[in-house]
């Protein structure tokens, strides 16, 4: 365990107690700090020790402050703090402070981070039994840590990381042996001043990386911002690249023009680290994260994709194109449209009007104003239940039933993971 983490000022304020959160007081207890020198602070939980960061600051005087990547860096408290001399720091940074030998691969972007990180989960499982995924996906970094300091896991060969902005804005001691960014886009404009201090901040895995930064060549302003930035390390890749041919990326079972995109990163990541061929078949058989372009299965010859956590119509018309891109010959899709509004731009979705042998079905609270905003023809049901009834009574093999509302779920499910679990447990009896 390096210095850094044995010798932080005491007490310690974990400032937001999320998952990654959590994670860094179970990691602080373990390197040894008594539970009374470390502090927690969220705003709106009940159980924290402080709510109100004046009160925090007043009363307890903590010396150290770790950040979690939900609280901005910039809040004017923290800014004082620092200003007063106390050390600024963050779960990833205690994690860091733990690791052996481990090799690190992080990746970060606008849109296809978790992805990406998955597809690359999947190459790893395939050839290694201690490799970690995590960090703003799944398991807290800091908990993997943890893991290993007890014994509950042997230290991974590799570590994949997803690293949201929020997080490389606060990561002093993270070196990556590779990385990759996948998108650039507007996102979270709210915690930024500008587009450029948005990208500059992401822009920041290069210089946490040892060996090489993978771009994606299709990825919205992203080469465009490299050219002005370069740098010997930076590769960009193309689903085209004549080193991906032989890796036959079109198989893969993940659909959609930007998986592929996807694919071609994680599968350069993995030539690149010198991964085996099964890390490339694992990945390929990667079926897709729950909700998001998830390939449920093909039963009685039609195919069923479940992308619920679609509440964006840019989202739709990707789902909407890839699953058209790869319907049989003389197969229908039929796309699911509806849920609750949020004011969402339906007439984005006209251009879909063009789409050769597809069914438009509308259904939920909304299903009224996504029709009208959308002019595209269909039937529409009060309920996701009473639409796929009617669907499945029709559906004849070849076809293809996507799941892609654009509104939330909030009309009729507790969220978008139990509205898409509801439309599996739909297909599954049509199964049986
Ligand atoms: P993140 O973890 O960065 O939020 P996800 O991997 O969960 O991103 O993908 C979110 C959505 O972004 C997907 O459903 C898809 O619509 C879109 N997306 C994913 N990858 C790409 C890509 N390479 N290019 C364009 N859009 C993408």
């Amino acid at each position: 365990m390096k210095e850094f983490i044995k010798n932080l000022k005491t007490p310690i304020a974990i400032v937001g107690m999320g998952k990654s959160g959590e994670a860094a007081r179970r990691l602080l207890l373990l390197a040894g700090y008594a539970p009374e020198s470390v502090l927690t602070f969220d705003g709106k939980l009940e159980s924290a020790h402080f709510r109100d960061p004046q009160a925090l600051m007043t009363q307890a005087g903590p010396r150290t402050l770790v950040v979690s990547p939900g609280v901005p860096l910039a809040s004017p408290w923290i800014q004082e703090a620092q200003r007063n001399g106390v050390t600024i720091t963050s779960e990833i940074s205690l994690a860091c402070a733990t690791l052996g030998n481990e090799k690190l691969i992080g990746v970060t972007g606008s849109v296809g981070k978790s992805t990406t990180v998955s597809i690359l989960g999947a190459g790893l499982a395939a050839f290694s039994k201690t490799g970690f995924v995590g960090g703003n996906l799944g398991t807290p970094f800091a908990d993997y840590a943890a893991d290993v300091l007890e014994n509950k896991r042997a230290r991974a060969d590799w570590v994949i990381l997803e690293l949201s902005s929020y997080q490389l804005e606060n990561c002093e001691g993270l070196h990556l042996d590779y990385s990759a960014i996948t998108y650039f886009t507007s996102n979270h404009l709210e915690r930024y001043d500008s587009l450029e201090h948005y990208y500059q901040t992401k822009w920041k895995i290069l210089s946490l990386t040892r060996s090489a930064l993978l771009l994606n060549r299709e990825g919205g302003d992203l080469v465009g911002y490299s050219n002005k930035n370069s740098s010997p390390q930076v590769q960009v890749i193309s689903r085209k690249d004549a080193s991906l041919v032989n890796l036959h990326l079109e198989q893969a079972e993940l659909i959609g023009q930007h998986n592929q995109d996807n694919l071609a990163l994680a599968g350069s990541l993995a030539l690149q680290a010198g991964w085996p061929q099964s890390a490339i078949d694992g990945m390929k058989s990667f079926k897709g994260l729950a909700h998001r372009l998830e390939s449920v299965g093909t039963y009685k010859g039609v195919r069923f994709i479940n992308d619920s956590k679609a509440t964006a119509m840019d989202s739709v018309l990707i789902a909407a194109t890839a699953a058209h891109d790869t319907l049989q010959r003389a197969g229908k899709l039929w796309l699911l449209l509806g849920g609750r509004d949020k004011n969402l731009p339906w007439q984005d979705l006209k251009p879909l009007e063009g789409l050769q042998n597809t069914e438009f079905v509308f259904f939920g609270e909304c299903r009224q104003i996504a029709q009208s905003k959308s002019t595209l023809p269909g039937k529409s049901y009060a309920s996701l239940q009473e639409a796929m009834e009617d669907i499945l009574a029709q559906v004849k093999p070849a076809d293809t039933v996507l799941l892609s509302p654009g509104g939330t779920s909030l009309d009729a499910f507790k969220s978008f993971e139990d509205r898409g679990n509801v439309f599996k447990e739909i297909v599954q009896s049509f199964a049986r």
